[in-house]
């Protein structure tokens, strides 16, 4: 047996890279029957090795009954299914803040619903990036994911200023590959006297390096400045409390670690101090319209006191059937308990990947997503060292889903609802003979 004291922080006990541990560990997984409500593809008429759980979870088997619900409703009563029905279409929405403000650490109220990732950071940079002739700068991690970048670039157009002096980026410190935290601290220090926004990824999609949140928010607050995330790859996946943190405003896609669909439907968090302030600057629409007396439809907008005076529009019910299946799957693992088997998922690959590069004699394999478990959630980002995007191609053919950043990244994700240790062990193996002697 191959056993290793180093990674005792993986709560692993006596790791070893034979297939009767990873067995073993499945057997003793609380959360074993979950991945039986998911579909799994197939690849080669097998059940494929999903890492990808961090770009699209997989369907839960109960989805299409929640769908197929609202269609047959739809059927069934035409526009009386928007306020005569069992569960109307106007209160629908009202089924998330609850489940959701579990996920992300919040009240409910400071939670919706809504539209998509990108759209929601665009309405929330309306209501939270305020330059001044002095204070106009933001803040951000180098290598944002792009849609964030253009986000934040378009906004800073808008307002008649030069993107190129506004945007301020963090970057690693050379050979490093993840960002510093005092590092992080400082800039937002040395900045303070122009700063109008701090905003970064809640976790950095390329390295999977989670970022301290809490001290971020506090560092930016002190120089006068608000403070939001983009949690795509946070919500779900690491235990957040934006509320404690004090964070000002939040968004996230809800079909990564969230399960519920491609281009399925968004969420933000605005904190509490702000939604019930019915001047709070915002674009506006009828759905964040005091809910009593939305359909008197008369001039003049009176916000909801709730993140939900965010809405435009009437929301999408299929998508948000979708969201509630998935967060019922959620809801009922229990978040402390995925995050628990998602430490020691992920552990044991990291453990893996060690042996790897032992059993290599050279390092094959480097892994850029910091080590600390505080600092990462189910993502491994996996510098590759020699013939990448040869093994990445060979590991799809042999039924392993990854996935592939350019220049040499490959990116894995075993996550706790749907992935076993067998999953990770069967991956190792494939990774080790591609790896080995070559
Ligand atoms: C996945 C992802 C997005 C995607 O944005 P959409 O508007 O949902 O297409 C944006 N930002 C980050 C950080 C992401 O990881």
């Amino acid at each position: 047996m191959n056993s290793l004291n180093s990674i005792n922080s993986t709560n692993l006990i006596n790791p070893s890279l034979d297939l009767e541990f990873a067995r073993d560990m499945d057997k003793k997984d609380t959360l074993k029957k979950y991945r039986d409500q998911f579909y799994i593809p197939l690849v080669n008429g097998k059940q494929c090795i999903y890492f990808t759980g961090n770009s699209l979870g997989l369907q839960p088997k109960s989805a299409q009954d929640y769908a197929i619900k609202e269609l047959e409703n739809w059927a069934n009563f035409g526009v009386e299914g928007h306020f005569h029905m069992k569960e109307p279409w106007y209160s629908y929405h009202d089924f998330f803040p609850e489940k959701l403000s579990k996920i992300v650490g919040c009240k409910p109220q400071e939670v919706v619903v809504m539209n998509t990732l990108t759209v929601n950071l665009h309405l929330l940079l309306v209501s939270f990036y305020r330059p001044t002739k002095t204070k106009y700068k933001i803040l951000c991690e180098a290598k944002a994911f792009p849609s964030d970048q253009y986000a934040m670039q378009s906004q800073a157009e808008l307002r008649g200023l030069d993107p190129d002096d506004v945007i301020i980026e963090v970057k690693p410190r050379a050979n490093e590959y993840s960002i510093r935290t005092e590092d992080i601290l400082n800039a937002i220090k040395e900045h303070e006297n122009e700063l109008a926004l701090v905003f970064f990824g809640g976790i950095n999609y390329y390295s999977g390096q989670v970022f301290d949140m809490g001290a971020i928010t506090e560092a930016a607050q002190a120089a006068g400045a608000y403070c939001g995330f983009d949690l795509a790859h946070a919500a779900g996946n690491v235990r957040l409390k934006l509320h404690d943190w004090n964070v000002d405003f939040a968004c996230w896609c809800s079909y990564k670690y969230l399960n519920s669909g491609p281009g399925g439907i968004g969420a933000a968090f605005i904190h509490e101090r702000y939604v019930a302030d019915k001047k709070f600057r915002r674009l506006t629409g009828w759905w964040g319209y005091d809910k009593s007396t939305r359909f008197k439809m008369e001039k003049g907008f009176k916000a909801i006191p709730t993140a939900e005076g965010w809405q435009l529009s009437n929301p999408p019910i299929l998508e948000m059937a979708l969201h509630r299946a998935a967060l019922n799957v959620f809801d009922e693992a229990g978040f402390d308990e995925l995050l628990a088997k998602s430490k020691k998922l992920t552990g044991y690959a990291l453990f893996i990947l060690e042996q790897i590069n032992k059993a290599s004699g050279k390092e094959v394999v480097k892994v850029i997503t910091p080590s600390d478990e505080e600092e990462r959630g189910c993502q491994i980002s996996m510098l590759m060292m020699q013939n990448g995007k040869e093994v990445f191609d060979t590991l799809k053919q042999n039924g392993v889903i990854a996935d592939w950043r350019e220049p040499n990244v490959i990116r894995i994700a075993p996550t706790p609802l749907y992935n076993t240790f067998e999953d990770v062990y069967l991956f190792g193996k494939i990774l080790q003979s591609l790896t080995l002697n070559k």
